[in-house]
């Protein structure tokens, strides 16, 4: 039986920024445009202590983004270390024109796992204008075809706002030609750049998530969410009533990489590293727990109080403080935080009344 990680301890998943540079301009991206490196940015020789820091730690997942970790002129080595001590690692890429054959096969021969493109849109018009730049949708189909021929598996990443959600079933459609192995569909914090978007409405959050569970049944991949933690609280609810009809629950996974053992939450089974060692719950959740170039990562993951509270559903407040899923949901901590100011406070995207709520209401 496999034993469960214990997320006070360690983390199931590390992401490193691994640099700013980027020559796209995303609308939601925290990275501002920059074609070189910013001060302060992590040095090889640190990037490998991160990197050691990182594995010691039960060996969680390690994903390099950015910014386009392609940028980086030592992103072959680094890759290279880390999976030759054992690491799985995933590559974040920008749509650029890095993407050649050439730098996918030596990503792919250092001991890149798993790739994540984003696709904000099921033709150009649409995800170009997420990414602000004519021709990213193009090269992110060509970059697909070159994947697929390589036989590296993929991931597809999708920002979900007012302005695409319309398109999402056609971005499915176009997921199950193109052969990814999972599609995360990110829910917008309004936090940076990101509040240059709409946001979709809680009621449409619901209806997305209701909608990705009925397409996960047939789909030939698998669905995750990003800062949509309640999509874990409706997939309880409707395998509740899938079993209580005899139906098998639904939800799988595909390729190698390992499950999430329990749901992860901003600081809770997740941890970002910035490109100058500063450690954040997530890219979304931007309070400085800690840096690298002082500390030791494990410490700071252990230790950081943001990082013990945020670990800690009890401490939570409002609907979520009081929610039966808090343990397995915990609402999105990054949204809490970017629309209230309380990284504690209830997620304000959630339409779910809990349970103690509507016990309260009755008995009044
Ligand atoms: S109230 Fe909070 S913990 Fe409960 S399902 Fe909604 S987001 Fe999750």
């Amino acid at each position: 039986m496999a034993i469960m990680r214990d997320y006070n301890r360690n983390p199931f998943i590390v992401i490193w920024e691994v640099t700013r540079m980027c020559p796209l301009h995303c609308l939601h991206c925290r990275a501002a445009a920059q074609l070189h490196p910013y001060p302060g940015e992590l040095t090889t020789d640190e990037g490998k202590m991160l990197i050691d820091e990182i594995y010691s730690m039960d060996n969680p997942l390690l994903v390099f983004s950015g910014g386009d970790p392609l940028m980086r002129k030592d992103i072959f080595e680094l890759i290279d270390y880390a999976a030759k001590k054992g690491l799985r690692v995933s590559i974040t890429p920008s749509a650029t024109p890095k993407l050649t054959r050439k730098n996918i096969l030596r990503a792919k021969e250092a001991g890149i796992a798993r790739w994540a493109l984003s696709l904000d849109g099921p033709d150009a018009k649409t995800h170009d204008y997420f990414r602000g730049f004519s021709g990213t949708f193009d090269r992110t189909m060509k970059t697909i075809e070159m994947l697929n021929e390589l036989k590296a598996p993929f991931q597809i990443n999708t920002t979900v706002t007012q302005y695409n959600v319309d398109k999402l079933p056609e971005i499915a459609d176009l997921m199950a030609k193109c052969g990814a192995v999972v599609w995360t569909l990110f829910f917008l914090v309004p936090t940076g750049r990101g509040k240059l978007l709409q946001p979709i409405s809680p009621e449409q959050h619901d209806q997305v998530m209701h909608w990705a569970f009925q397409l996960q049944e047939h789909a030939p991949f698998h669905i995750t969410t990003t800062e949509g933690q309640f999509y874990r609280r409706v997939m309880f609810q409707e395998n509740e009533k899938r079993r209580a009809h005899g139906l098998a629950p639904i939800g799988r996974f595909q390729d190698d990489l390992a499950k999430a053992p329990r749901g992860t939450n901003d600081g809770n089974g997740f941890i970002f590293v910035g490109h100058t060692g500063e450690v954040e719950p997530s890219g979304f959740l931007p309070l400085t727990c800690g840096n690298v170039k002082e500390t030791p990562l494990p410490e700071i993951y252990r230790k950081s109080s943001i990082l013990r509270n945020l670990r800690n559903p009890n401490s939570y407040k409002g609907k979520c403080g009081v929610c039966e899923f808090r343990n397995l949901c915990g609402g999105s901590r990054a949204r809490a935080y970017a629309l209230t100011g309380d990284y504690q406070a209830s997620d304000p995207y959630c339409i779910y009344v809990p349970q103690r709520l509507r016990t309260a209401d009755a008995a009044r």
